[in-house]
């Protein structure tokens, strides 16, 4: 596989002294303005140690970036629409849930309060379209699009200030230009208070639904500092699905109850994998929040709509044009979007897994989960196609033509590791943050509102920075 490459912004490698010397500033950097995370190996709440962050900021053309830019509000919209067509979900999602346990109790969930009546017909998504440029021109593709628990916005914010120190402790204040500002934090927690404006109970509190352990927590915090600062009058409470279980309840109005106040807005950093549910209570308490009034962020459906099995159906023949209409909306998403495959039993399902098995690393393939560490490549692919070609199991995963990003050299600071590290070959993937607001009828908000730029080594399959395989990066625009 011979991958392109583009120029690192500085000529490599830099001199020795000068690189551990800013180095050992950029940590001090990221530690005093919250680049960090918790210690995995020794956790403690009186520390938190440095994320892995690229040292110089990675290459980005302009106009790719720009597209995925301008992209933003219309896949928001594209998504929300998703989220509503009840037959287009259960459609796509049918043989999916037959043999994926988790997919079925968020798809039961959603069943079940339809069937009730929804009690708040406002969603709140706060959003991120994933891309990795593809060789051959550099064009984005979409990686993904998640709908829950989009993560490093808030430390993301900070990243292109992080970058500019060190290009001026380097002596290229003037590459400073290339760096577009990044205000996804304010953008993400506007979305928060525009849906609790919505909800329009000044004495109600917003909750974040937080894991058991939070390790990614200076990215979760800067949301709660913000708000306090913005809006110091709105009361956040970081409570996991246990807690929610414990100690919510709905009354008669069908508001969530919590401390005696009722629940405006239910922001989700946990509850995405099946780990997060290790017991029926905390099933309970998802289909309790989504059986309230609170605006819930996501709503079940909106988290249906990022399934991976949603992302290879709207690639399907006049799919996106039934959402988009026929126009060049439609064929700005779909040049985006690169080969995705069912692999449900039907002819093209077959075809799909013979093309597999012809050239398996021309691929990845896909299970409905979300988090990263998910995902086959390469032989693995081969080996899962042929123990699953006559099980129902295939039709929980979708197949996806791999994308070949371009390589840049660069240098990742890791916590723990030797310094200087080694120069190692990356690739980026580039994030972008939506918030959109609205019922199925009416969109109250559509917005694109910051980036992340996520790098890992070239020959990493996967690279989620809380999954320590990634780091933290900005783009530089080219
Ligand atoms: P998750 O929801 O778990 O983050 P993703 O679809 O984003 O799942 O896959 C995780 C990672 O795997 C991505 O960040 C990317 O590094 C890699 N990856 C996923 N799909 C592809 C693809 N089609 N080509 C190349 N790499 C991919
Ligand atoms: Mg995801
Ligand atoms: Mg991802």
């Amino acid at each position: 596989m011979s991958q392109a490459r583009l120029a690192s912004c500085l000529p490599l490698p830099l001199e020795h002294k000068v690189l551990v010397n800013v180095i050992e500033k950029a940590k001090d950097w990221a530690l005093m303005h919250g680049v960090g995370m918790r210690d995995k190996k020794q956790f403690s709440k009186d520390s938190i140690q440095i994320a892995p962050f690229v040292l110089l900021p990675s290459p980005f053309p302009q106009t790719e970036f720009n597209k995925a830019v301008e992209l933003q509000p219309v896949l928001n919209e594209l998504m929300h629409k998703v989220a509503h067509d009840d037959e287009f979900l259960e459609h796509t999602l049918q043989n999916a849930l037959q043999v994926d346990e988790f997919t079925a109790n968020l798809y039961n969930i959603w069943v079940k309060v339809r069937n009730e009546g929804v009690a708040q017909s406002l969603s709140l998504g706060l959003f991120r379209s994933d891309y990795l440029m593809q060789k051959g021109g550099n064009h984005i593709k979409q990686v993904e699009f998640n709908t829950v628990a989009s993560s490093f916005g808030a430390i993301s914010t900070n990243l292109p200030a992080m970058s500019r120190y060190i290009l001026r402790q380097l002596g290229h204040g003037d590459l400073i230009k290339h760096m577009p500002e990044n205000r996804a934090l304010a953008g993400l927690c506007a979305g928060i208070t525009e849906a609790f404006d919505l909800f329009g109970s000044p004495d109600a509190v917003v909750v974040f639904v937080v894991e058991e352990v939070s390790y990614n927590i200076c990215d979760q915090r800067f949301h709660e500092f913000h708000i306090s600062e913005t809006r110091p009058e709105i009361q956040i409470l970081r409570k996991t699905l246990n807690e929610l279980y414990e100690e919510t309840e709905l009354n008669d109005k069908k508001q969530l109850i919590i401390d005696g106040k009722p629940v405006a807005v239910v922001y989700y950093r946990s509850g995405y994998e099946p780990a997060q549910y290790p017991s029926s209570r905390e099933w309970d308490a998802r289909l309790r929040v989504e059986r309230s009034t609170a605006i819930k962020c996501p709503s079940i459906h909106y988290q249906l709509a990022g399934t991976k099995k949603v992302q290879q159906a709207l690639a399907g023949p006049g799919v996106l044009e039934k959402f988009m209409g026929a126009g060049a909306a439609s064929s700005r998403v779909r040049d985006i979007f690169t080969g995705l495959y069912s692999l449900d039993f039907d002819e093209s399902g077959e075809r799909a897994v013979e093309m597999a098995l012809e050239d398996a690393e021309r691929f990845v393939l896909k299970p409905q989960r979300e988090g990263g560490g998910n995902n086959l490549y390469g032989s693995d692919v081969r080996d899962a196609l042929i123990r699953m070609r006559h099980s129902r199991e295939r039709a929980a995963y979708i197949l996806m033509e791999r994308i070949l990003p371009p390589l840049v050299a660069g240098y990742v600071v890791r916590p723990g590791a030797p310094v200087p590290p080694p120069i190692t070959d990356l690739v980026s993937e580039l994030g972008i943050f939506g918030v959109i607001i609205g019922t199925k009828d009416k969109i109250f908000s559509n917005k694109q509102v910051g980036h992340m730029l996520r790098t890992k080594l070239a020959d990493a399959n996967e690279g989620g920075v809380a999954a320590g395989l990634g780091a933290l990066d900005s783009p530089y625009l080219l």
